[in-house]
């Protein structure tokens, strides 16, 4: 594509290249944006080219997931080749995943799940995060002598998640902080028996919010260079602005389409909406990438917690980061800054990267911004919100155990009840709820709301009984937590965090 530069320049991009969602002339190749996670200036690497081709549906219809995924994906990230695609898919999720299927679409009641959690974590994450370490190791071909680096703040899911897909890849460490007291006994447990080479796991005193910034501090120095690092390596983070974490994601919502299709519940190009339990915008933006490439999607239905900010955005057109933070019963959508909504923002403003990083600047600068009532009408038309309290979610996951025998995790439960909740405004569309957690990690909400009480301390004696009252099985990755070796002990301090990642990079990457 050709456009001027307000100095009247003429810049040619070339095709299929990515560029910052703030900045057009930041350009990257797809093995660049994928090494290097967020562009230079903070924006996120979107690809201009995308949805400029759409899929044929009919070609989909008989594949299985590990057939479909390099279709998809090579549409998403285009300077990867079709075989390095199909190698990379067969390593991520040939005998992997717990169901053949991969991400099984079930029918509760006259609904649809699509069940994400069947991963070797049981965590939805466990899609992108077993794909993410391909990707980077094919980038690497391109950089024959780095190594990469991986650090992450985790709040419980990532880090197991990354920590899983990361073990034993060539040339690539991965080292997560998780604060001490902030994570479930299980998610502790699921992190610190990690086994691999090349994976480290600490414990940082404080809250998600400090390891988070602790992290991120660390980036700050380390790119205006405060210290020295060793030349070789590329500090990365397994977050979910990466967009080898994003395009994954895509797959599963012509998979779950498709499926329908086969199940007789609707016809080849029939208008679907999805409805997705949502915290940094990912799960749900992979949606709106799935309708850019031609996947018949009628509404994105986003549901929230009680951090309900998104809810108020797409109602309002106001972000609004100015309130306070609720711990809830879905802690993976306790979140205040969407992160990914700024690509959403960028497509739909057809592009206008000055436009978009001038939201930005003022959400980080003021704690919120505005968008046009041009733009907030588009969005309005493609995505519904609405959010469930607590107790809403404690309600669906009793009513739908009760009258269906289906165990919901409290994500999923929390878009159930904005599923129902949008029905009935409209039910012309068959709705796909995304299924984002395996109940067994949250075995003591679950079991509270459905026996209305708790009856044990231990979490794998309420894995034992939530399975013996609802004849559901223990995910093996869990019941055998328990008998795995404590393999991480560290813990560090703020002032410590530098000097233990460049020691532990050396240790990791040797
Ligand atoms: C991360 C997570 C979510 C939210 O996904 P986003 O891509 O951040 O919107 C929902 N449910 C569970 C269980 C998660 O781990």
């Amino acid at each position: 594509m050709v456009f001027m530069t307000m100095q009247g320049e003429k810049v040619i991009l070339m095709k299929n290249f990515f560029s910052s969602t703030r900045n057009k002339m930041l350009t990257s190749s797809v093995k660049g944006a994928i090494l290097q996670g967020l562009a230079p200036d903070g924006g996120l690497y979107v690809c201009e080219d995308l949805g400029n081709t759409t899929i044929d549906l009919q070609t989909l219809l008989e594949l299985t997931y590990e057939e479909m995924a390099p279709i998809i994906l090579s549409h998403l990230l285009p300077g990867f080749t079709k075989e390095e695609l199909t190698t990379a898919v067969h390593h991520a999720y040939h005998d992997t995943f717990s169901s053949k299927e991969v991400t099984p679409v079930v029918s509760v009641g006259d609904d649809s799940l699509l069940e994400l959690f069947h991963g070797p974590t049981s965590a939805f994450k466990d899609i992108a995060l077993q794909m993410l370490p391909q990707l980077m190791s094919l980038s690497l071909k391109e950089e024959p002598n780095k190594k990469v680096m991986i650090l992450t703040a985790t709040s419980g899911d990532t880090g197991k998640a990354a920590l899983c897909g990361f073990q034993d890849v060539d040339r690539t460490g991965i080292l997560v902080f998780y604060p001490k007291d902030g994570t479930s006994k299980v998610q502790e447990l699921q992190m610190v028996t990690q086994e691999g080479k090349n994976t480290g796991v600490c414990a940082l005193y404080g809250n998600f919010d400090d390891a988070q910034s602790q992290v991120k501090s660390f980036f700050n120095s380390l790119s205006k260079k405060d210290f020295t690092s060793p030349d070789d390596v590329i500090f990365s983070s397994a977050n979910s602005i990466n967009i080898g974490r994003l395009a994954p994601q895509v797959v599963y919502y012509f998979y779950s389409y498709m499926q329908l299709v086969k199940q007789g519940k609707i016809s080849l190009s029939d208008r679907v909406s999805f409805c997705v339990p949502t915290g940094n915008f990912g799960d749900i933006l992979a949606g709106y990438y799935a309708k850019l490439l031609g996947l018949p999607v009628h509404k994105l239905v986003v549901a929230s917690n009680a951090n309900h900010i998104l809810t108020d955005f797409f109602k309002t057109g106001v972000y609004d980061k100015r309130r306070p933070f609720h711990k809830t019963l879905s802690p993976s959508m306790d979140i205040l800054i969407s992160s990914n909504l700024e690509r959403l923002l960028y497509y739909m403003s057809d592009k206008d990267d000055v436009y978009t990083g001038k939201l930005m600047k003022s959400l980080n600068e003021e704690g919120f911004y505005e968008i046009t009532p041009e733009l907030h009408n588009k969005l309005k038309k493609l995505f519904y919100a609405g959010y469930s309290s607590d107790e809403d979610c404690q309600q669906a996951i009793k009513h739908v155990y009760d009258t269906y025998g289906y165990v919901m995790d409290p994500h999923t439960a929390v878009g159930y009840h904005v599923m129902k909740q949008y029905q009935q405004e409209e039910s012309e569309y068959p709705c796909i709820l995304l299924s984002t957690a395996s109940p067994y990690k949250f075995s003591a909400q679950v079991y509270e709301a459905i026996e209305g009480m708790i009856p044990s301390n231990d979490e794998f004696e309420l894995m034992e009984l939530l399975s013996k009252k609802t004849g559901t099985t223990i995910p093996t990755n869990l019941s055998v937590l328990h008998n795995k070796s404590i393999l991480h002990t560290d813990i560090v301090t703020k002032e410590q965090i530098k000097d233990y990642v460049l020691s532990k990079t050396e240790y990791l990457l040797r």
